[in-house]
C-alpha cells in the first residue's frame, strides 16, 4: 500500500464531511480546499440539541426560544421553547468535530474522479469508498459539467454581519425586499447576521440587502453568500456516496442545510464504516444509504410545495398561513416534529 491509498476518502470538511469522517476508523483521508472552519457560508442557526448531542455545545453563541415571522401585512411570534434554536460559531463547531475524527486531513483542491482515483492539487488518491461532501457544486458527483444553479433547484443566499442585537430569530417574507424569497435576522451573541435568499436563484442580491440594512438604520461589516439546493438530489452516483448540499439535502423553504448534512452524514459514515470493515459490500452500502435518504423524499416534497406557496401566494394569504401555523393546537404539533428531524441518538457518537 502506498501513501496514496486509503480505506475511505471524504471530500469536503464542513458539516457533511465532518459528520461522515467522525464515524470512520481505519485509513481515512479528509480533503478540503480550505482549512477546517475557515470559510463560513451560513448563518449557523440550528436546534440547540444539535451542538449539544455532538459534544460541541461550547460553540453556541446565542439560544433562541422565539421566532418572529414578518409578512408585508402581519407579524407573528412563535414560541420555540419545545425545541429551542441556537446560533453557533462555525469555526469552533467544525474544529470541535474535527477533534473527534481519526483521519488524515489534507488541505488541497479536488478536481475530479478519474479512473477511480480522486484527483487533487497534491496528486491523486484512491480508496475503496469515496464520499462527496463538497457542498452545492458537488465537485465529484456532478462531473466535469458541474452543478447548474440556473435550473431552479438552487436558492442563493447573501448575508452580512451587523451590529444589531436582538432576542429572537426573525424571518421576513416581504416582496418589496426580495420578490421570491425570504429574509432573516439571526442574532449571534454580539450583533446579528442579516440576510436575504432568492428561491429563484438570483445571485445579485447585494443592492437589495444594502437597501434593507439602510432602512433598518445599519450597515454591513462582512458579506458572505452562495447557492444552496432546495430540491433533494441523488444520494449516490455510480460508486460515489453524496451527502449534504452535494446531494441536495438542504431543506426547502427554511433553507436549513446544517442539520440534514449532519444527520445524513452520520448515517452515511456508519454505513461506510461497515463497508470498510467488510460487513457490507460497497454495492450493499450504496443501496442501504440510498434507501435511507429515499424515506425522506415525501417530507422534502412537502417543504418544496410550501416553498412554492411562500414564493407565489398573495401577501394576505401568506399572512393568514403564518398566523394559522402559530395557533394552538397546530404549533405544538408541527414544531417539535420539524425541530426533531434528524435527531441523532447516542449511537452516532463513535466508539
Ligand atoms: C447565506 C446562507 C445562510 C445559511 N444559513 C443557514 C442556517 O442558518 N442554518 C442552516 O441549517 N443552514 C443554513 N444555510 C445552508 C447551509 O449553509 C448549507 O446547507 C450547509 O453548509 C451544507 O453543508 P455541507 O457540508 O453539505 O456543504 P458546505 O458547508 O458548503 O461545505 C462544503 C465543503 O467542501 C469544500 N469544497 C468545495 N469544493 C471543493 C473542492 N473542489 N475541493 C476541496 N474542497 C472543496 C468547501 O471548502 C467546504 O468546506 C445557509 C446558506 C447560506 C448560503
Amino acid at each position: 500500500m502506498t501513501g496514496h491509498e486509503y480505506d475511505a476518502i471524504v471530500v469536503g470538511a464542513s458539516f457533511a464531511g465532518l459528520a461522515v469522517a467522525r464515524q470512520l476508523r481505519g485509513r481515512v483521508l479528509l480533503l478540503d480546499r480550505n482549512e477546517v472552519g475557515a470559510v463560513q457560508t451560513s448563518a449557523c442557526g440550528t436546534p440547540l440539541w444539535v451542538p449539544q448531542t455532538l459534544g460541541v455545545a461550547s460553540s453556541v453563541l446565542q439560544v433562541h426560544d422565539r421566532l418572529t415571522v414578518r409578512t408585508a401585512v402581519s407579524t407573528i411570534t412563535y414560541d420555540l421553547s419545545a425545541v429551542p434554536f441556537c446560533t453557533f460559531d462555525y469555526k469552533a463547531f467544525c474544529r470541535g468535530l474535527l477533534s473527534q475524527c481519526e483521519v488524515r486531513f489534507l488541505r488541497t483542491p479536488v478536481t475530479e474522479v478519474k479512473e477511480g482515483r480522486v484527483v487533487t492539487g497534491d496528486g491523486s488518491f484512491s480508496a475503496a469508498v469515496v464520499v462527496d461532501c463538497s457542498g452545492w457544486r458537488g465537485v465529484l458527483v456532478n462531473g466535469p459539467a458541474g452543478a447548474r444553479p440556473a435550473t431552479g433547484a438552487y436558492t442563493f443566499g447573501l448575508e452580512a454581519h451587523t451590529p444589531i442585537d436582538d432576542d429572537r430569530l426573525t424571518f421576513f417574507l416581504d416582496r418589496t425586499v426580495i420578490p421570491q424569497g425570504l429574509g432573516w435576522i439571526f442574532p449571534v451573541g454580539t450583533g446579528s447576521l442579516i440576510g436575504i435568499g432568492s428561491y429563484a436563484g438570483l445571485s445579485k442580491l447585494r443592492p437589495a440587502l444594502d437597501r434593507y440594512l439602510l432602512a433598518q438604520g445599519t450597515v454591513a461589516a462582512h458579506y458572505h453568500g452562495t447557492y444552496f439546493p432546495n430540491r433533494l438530489g441523488r444520494a449516490t452516483v455510480g460508486r460515489l456516496f453524496a451527502v449534504g448540499d452535494a446531494a441536495g439535502q438542504c431543506l426547502p423553504l427554511t433553507a436549513e442545510g446544517i442539520r440534514p448534512a449532519l444527520y445524513f452524514g452520520g448515517e452515511c459514515g456508519k454505513i461506510v464504516q461497515r463497508v470498510v470493515g467488510g460487513a457490507l459490500t460497497l454495492d450493499a452500502g450504496l443501496e442501504t444509504y440510498r434507501e435511507l435518504v429515499e424515506r425522506y423524499r415525501n417530507a422534502y416534497r412537502i417543504l418544496q410545495w410550501a416553498q412554492w406557496v411562500t414564493a407565489h401566494a398573495p401577501a394576505r394569504w401568506l399572512a393568514g398561513l403564518t398566523e394559522l401555523a402559530g395557533r394552538r393546537p397546530l404549533l405544538p404539533r408541527w414544531w417539535p416534529r420539524y425541530g426533531s428531524f434528524g435527531r441523532f441518538g447516542p449511537a452516532t457518537v463513535p466508539t
